[in-house]
């Protein structure tokens, strides 16, 4: 059965259920497969199903813990008509690469993917595993993150969910898709602070031993949505295979060719979901990671080091305006010869002195990536021009993904066909999006998605809709010395 260790060490092997319920290990790691496995099928042979058999196979080599019938309520319960297309992922062939359009889902972004499946994974587990507590989802988001994990478990038996979001720190649209969510379990507020300030307090929630001991005598538990839970990363591999398999379908190529794949980069959990499906034996050639100009990446990978003493720009993609980026811990941990212990020392040197320098060993792995980036300007004049030259409308954050692919084929010659991953929908930064096609200028958030859908007749995912005449749920603005006490009130009163 396959096993669970922690990126840093400890000495103790997990089932994927105990592993989806504890979320991040008790030495601060991160939960990695032992061993990656390899695909459970030859891929030319899968061109006639559908996107949940293949999630199905994938999700189910990873967590062989969960029985068939299980597995199969997962993949049904996630990915059904939430979806808008039939396909769950449809992809779409535009200046010379294919689009694998992950945000079809409630949000529009591509979080939808693993977080419609997490729910299910996680009140499974806690069955398996006897656990009797209510499961208290803890969640800071600086946007996309909170409005999907609230509506992947709303209303889920056996689970209370709370956001934290920054007042003033997100989006107008944001914040609208969060306030109006329903669900008798949801549970919302703005804090008075920044995201960073949000992301600390419900760190330092995590941590305090005392207060999950109220909780407990309370019956509840808590666990997190975030990437760092193992529970996030292992659905996003399944899209990558079944990218793979269409193209096959379409004759773009045949089974056992090399692809690429680009993926805009954050956390690192979405392009080391790709690497994961590499690793399974899916033939991918480079691993290709955009950055927009916090570019702590693409310095990364050429150079070895990582390093965070640098500026913080603020930009039109913001799901990727990050310097530190968690799951690379994840890829280290893979690519290194002193796995747990030379590990802890690389985190403990990007805490301490906010960077390291990996092993030749780390280095050498890191061969199959390519990284690159793109600013704001380079990212509207994309979208504008794929708009003009193919009719094809794609968001800031595929923007720089499509950018960073055309400077790497324009260096590099290399036409193997390539897969973008297409992390949210044009609709979800309309503003940027309007501006770029040359749409004019509007009061509001909303009044854009209005404009970019009368002029372009793109159809506006339905949870962007009418947003602004949605009922206010969550109203509550916090201090943030007030937040664990925030969280006790939303249990006890449920
Ligand atoms: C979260 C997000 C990303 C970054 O994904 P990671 O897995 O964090 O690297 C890219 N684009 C969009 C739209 C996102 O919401």
């Amino acid at each position: 059965m396959m096993k669970y260790i922690s990126t840093r060490g400890m000495d103790s092997r997990l089932t994927g259920a105990q592993a989806i319920i504890q979320g991040i290990a008790p030495d601060k790691g991160l939960y990695v497969p032992e061993e990656i496995p390899a695909l459970p099928f030859v891929p030319g042979e899968m061109t006639d199903r559908s996107y949940q058999e293949i999630a199905k196979a994938v999700i189910g080599t990873f967590f062989d813990d969960y029985t068939a019938e299980e597995m199969q309520r997962c993949i049904d319960g996630a990915y059904d008509e939430k979806f808008e297309e039939k396909e769950i992922v449809p992809i779409t062939e535009a200046g010379g690469a294919f689009f694998l359009e992950l945000y079809h889902g409630k949000t529009a972004a591509f979080k939808d993917m693993a977080l419609s499946i997490l729910p299910y994974l996680l009140t499974t587990a806690t069955k398996k595993e006897h656990e009797d507590k209510k499961i208290c989802i803890l969640t800071a988001t600086s946007g996309d993150t909170g409005k999907a994990a609230l509506e992947g478990f709303a209303d889920v038996p056996g689970t209370e969910i709370i956001v934290f979001f920054p007042n003033q720190g997100v989006s107008q649209v944001q914040e609208r898709q969060m306030i109006t969510q329903e669900g008798s379990n949801t549970h919302v507020f703005a804090i008075e602070g920044n995201f960073d300030d949000a992301q600390t307090g419900v760190k330092k929630i995590f941590n305090d031993r005392n207060f999950a001991v109220r909780l407990a005598d309370m019956g509840c538990r808590l666990s997190s949505a975030n990437s760092i839970n193992i529970g996030r990363l292992v659905p996003q591999v399944a899209y990558y295979v079944y990218g793979y398999i269409q193209l096959i379908a379409r004759g773009v190529i045949r089974d056992g060719d090399p692809i690429n794949i680009v993926v805009p980069t954050g956390n690192f959990g979405n392009i080391l979901a790709a690497y994961y499906a590499k690793q399974m034996g899916l033939p991918v050639a480079k691993l290709i990671c955009a950055s927009n100009k916090n570019k702590v990446l693409t310095d990364f990978i050429s150079t070895g080091v990582y390093d965070t003493n640098r500026d913080f720009y603020l930009t039109n993609s913001p799901s990727m305006d990050i310097l530190i980026s968690s799951n690379l811990e994840r890829l280290l941990y893979h690519l290194s010869e002193g796995k747990g212990p030379e590990i802890r020392d690389l985190m403990e040197q990007l805490e301490s002195a906010k960077h390291y320098e990996v092993s030749a060993a780390i280095r050498s792995g890191l061969k199959d990536f390519y990284g690159g980036f793109a600013d704001v300007e380079a990212t509207n004049k994309t979208i504008g021009e794929m708009y003009r030259n193919n009719g094809y409308l794609i968001d800031t954050h595929t923007a720089v993904a499509y950018k960073v692919y055309s400077d790497y084929r324009e260096t590099t010659g290399d036409r193997t066909p390539t897969l973008i991953a297409s992390t949210a929908s044009a609709y979800k930064f309309a503003e940027s999006v309007a501006k770029s096609i040359g749409l004019p200028e509007q009061p509001d958030g909303f009044r854009y998605i209005e404009e970019v859908a009368s002029g372009t007749g793109v159809r506006v995912p339905r949870g962007l809709k009418d947003l602004d005449k949605k009922e206010v749920r969550h109203s509550g603005v916090i201090e943030i010395s007030q937040m664990e006490d925030t969280v006790a009130e939303a249990l006890r009163t449920h």
